[in-house]
């Protein structure tokens, strides 16, 4: 095996379990290592630190497997792995069918995304490691699961940075048919594999989803009439569907994407819902939150759950402005009494600026608000302590007061 050795005192990342090795902490490799290959990482005195796999092209040169001397990445190692994975996950399947089976780093195994929509898996092949690893990989997922078939939608443009090219094939067993039914919490939504966002389905929201669910029953008991709500960046109609099911009155439901819309109108008709009560609008969400405060429009809840607006950290002046523009112009359209959900899947924006973007938001708009909730990924998107760039979304329950 080849020794990937460290500069002089770049080992303490390592030391404390953070799975990364910067191109800029090499000092220098005692042999050519093939793209994936399991390499030593070494200190620069000769210390034992990881096992990594190699990633010739990426300023994020090497990626850990193990912290441990004897242990052997090998066909067993990866088995027990993935077994691991998707036995942390058990608990889900009496509620949902649409589960985030291997989170990368969080599940040990760095670079790697699969999620499973009933009998099928969706894999993302995101780094050199788990790339050169793929079959194998495609294998003990179809062993470890009994999935009818694996399909690959490793088109992230992450890849690019590990200098892998996009891919979107089968890798094992059957092919997924054009639309997959999930249920979740008793909603039923139709995931496109092959050409929806992420693996084609916002698995992470699972949680938010529920809560807007409940509020939505709540509100019902309470008022003795249904919520109208708002729901912008809605994609497929994650929220507007829970909140429909939930006995909402009417659901605005905004988004850019026609293809989103359609999906999420028949999601609508699946579930038998009263297609009066939702109304889908192709628009900018930022030019559609001004228009319906010129308008004098007014909503028990608003959701926004935008896109990533901030891709890396020399972004994120950029992306508080425009949480900023949406958060103040959600809240306008408030109610009293009513609630925002708002949300931020940007890693480079934390949950510390992300309060304080939204703080900002709620003092322009001139109201009193609480946050009475707060709102993150599932269990099936651990964060491993070691590794908080894991954490990236994060949302916020806030209750609105004139
Ligand atoms: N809330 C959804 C996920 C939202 S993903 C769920 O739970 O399933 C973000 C969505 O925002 C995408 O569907 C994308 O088409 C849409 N989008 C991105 N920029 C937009 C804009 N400026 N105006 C309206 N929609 C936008």
């Amino acid at each position: 095996m080849i020794d990937l050795i460290l500069k002089k005192s770049k080992e303490k990342s390592l030391l404390r379990r953070h799975p990364w090795v910067y191109d800029t902490a090499v000092a220098r490799m005692t042999g050519k290592s093939a793209s994936g290959e399991t390499v030593r990482v070494l200190s620069n005195d000769g210390r034992f630190l990881a096992y990594a796999a190699f990633s010739p092209f990426s300023s994020i040169r090497a990626r850990c497997w193990s912290f441990r001397e004897d242990e052997r990445i090998d066909e067993a190692w990866f088995a027990q792995k993935i077994r691991q994975a998707v036995e942390a996950r058990a608990d889900l399947w009496s509620r949902t069918n649409a589960v985030r089976l291997v989170f990368g780093e969080a599940d040990g195994l760095p670079g790697l995304i699969v999620d499973q929509y009933d009998d099928f898996l969706v894999t993302q092949f995101q780094a050199a490691g788990v790339e050169a690893r793929r079959t194998l990989i495609g294998r003990l997922l179809m062993e470890a699961t009994g999935a009818r078939g694996v399909f690959d939608r490793s088109d992230a443009a992450t890849r690019r940075r590990e200098g892998l090219e996009p891919r979107i094939e089968l890798l094992a067993g059957e092919e997924p048919p054009v639309e997959i039914e999930v249920v979740e919490d008793g909603v039923r939504y139709g995931v496109d594999v092959r050409v929806g966002h992420k693996t084609g389905f916002y698995i992470d929201q699972r949680e938010s989803r529920l809560t807007a669910q409940k509020v939505a029953e709540r509100f019902r008991e309470k008022h003795g009439r249904g919520l109208r709500a708002l729901n912008c960046f809605c994609y497929t109609g994650g929220f507007s569907l829970a909140l429909l099911k939930g006995g909402a009155e009417s659901v605005v439901s905004v988004d850019s994407s026609e293809e989103a819309l359609r999906m999420a109108a028949a999601n609508v008709r699946r579930n038998g819902f009263d297609e009066s009560k939702a109304e889908f609008l192709c628009e900018d969400v930022f030019t559609a939150l001004r228009r319906m405060r010129d308008a004098g429009e007014t909503f028990d809840l608003v959701i926004l759950d935008p896109p990533k607006f901030a891709s890396s950290h020399y972004h994120v002046d950029r992306a508080a402005r425009a949480y900023k523009d949406i958060n103040l112009n959600g809240l306008k359209l408030l109610r009293p009494d009513g609630e925002l959900f708002t949300f931020s899947c940007s890693g480079a924006i934390d949950q510390d600026l992300f309060q304080k973007i939204v703080a900002g938001a709620i003092f322009d708009a001139g109201v009193d608000a609480w946050a009475i909730g707060r709102f993150g990924a599932g269990i099936d998107h651990p964060l491993l302590m070691t590794y908080p760039e894991g954490e990236y979304l994060k949302g916020l329950r806030i209750l609105v007061r004139p």
